[in-house]
């Protein structure tokens, strides 16, 4: 493993759950110094506290560009800038088109898309004067290659954050920033567990490796695209999704 995120400042939105809770645990077990932000701030407290490894907790709001401002503001001041923005918090609400209202739409673009846009214009000033500064964003196979009932808005937002990365990396590219995103497929995470069992039952037997993934199984994926040695891969995508998006029927699953 990679042993070039050793005291690097790293700061994971969405870090206090699931995925985000997944990354912010691979990138502090390989020595990085770990912030992770959420809404409450008593979850990511609650989270820092179970990694360990001078993690720590900040309150702060993707919807809200002055929110995740002054949260940045302070997570450098206390790690001494930032080395890397995981770029992960995100909703995933289901309605369908014909129940959907414009309020559900907004909600899920401003948590997924715009909150994006607000994390990485906020952290662009600190990445700017690292030697290894590194966006991951958290898009989703949802979107981008998929479908799924009731996600229209949030694949909207996935692959959304998609077009965005493709153009910021290249503005980036004159500060050495490297900006990339991983794909996940079904990952087991609060988040999902909200959807119930036979969700996710559905979701297992319509996947080639037979199980949902681990959080660390996306936290590992960003880990390589943080690392000083992917430091020349920008704005590319790693799908990790044990193989879902593949079968062409159920026969192919059999
Ligand atoms: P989760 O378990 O529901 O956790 C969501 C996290 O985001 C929490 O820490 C939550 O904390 C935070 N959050 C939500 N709204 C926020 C806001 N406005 N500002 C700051 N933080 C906010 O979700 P998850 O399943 O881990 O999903 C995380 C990311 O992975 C999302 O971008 C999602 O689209 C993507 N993803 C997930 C899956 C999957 O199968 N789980 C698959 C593909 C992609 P607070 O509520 O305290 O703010």
């Amino acid at each position: 493993m990679t042993q070039s995120l050793k005291g690097r400042s790293v700061v994971v939105t969405g870090g206090s759950k699931g995925i985000g809770k997944g990354i912010a645990r691979v990138f502090a077990l390989s020595g990085a110094k770990v912030a992770i932000l959420a809404r409450h701030l008593d979850q990511a407290e609650a989270a820092a506290a179970e990694i360990g490894h001078g993690a720590f907790g900040v309150v702060g709001d993707v919807t809200s560009l002055a929110s995740i401002e002054s949260a940045f503001a302070t997570v450098a001041a206390r790690n001494g800038g930032i080395d890397v923005l995981c770029a992960n918090a995100g909703i995933f609400p289901q309605a369908r088109l014909e129940d959907m209202t414009s309020e559900q739409w907004d909600e899920v673009v401003d948590t997924n898309l715009k909150g994006t846009f607000h994390a990485v214009k906020a952290a662009v000033p600190y990445l700017k004067t690292s030697d290894q500064g590194r966006i991951v964003l958290t898009s989703s196979i949802t979107g981008p290659v998929t479908g799924f009932p009731g996600w229209s808005h949030y694949g909207a937002t996935k692959a959304g954050q998609l077009g965005f990365m493709r153009t910021a990396c290249i503005e980036l590219a004159k500060y050495g920033i490297t900006v990339n995103a991983v794909m996940p497929g079904n990952i087991i995470s609060e988040g999902l567990a909200g959807l119930g069992e036979d969700y996710q039952k559905t979701m297992a037997a319509s996947i080639p490796l037979k199980r949902l993934g681990t959080v660390e199984d996306i936290g590992h994926a960003a880990l390589y695209f943080a690392s000083k040695e992917a430091g020349y891969v920008t704005g590319q995508t790693i799908i990790v999704d044990g193989g879902q998006i593949l079968p062409e029927s159920l026969e192919a699953l059999a």
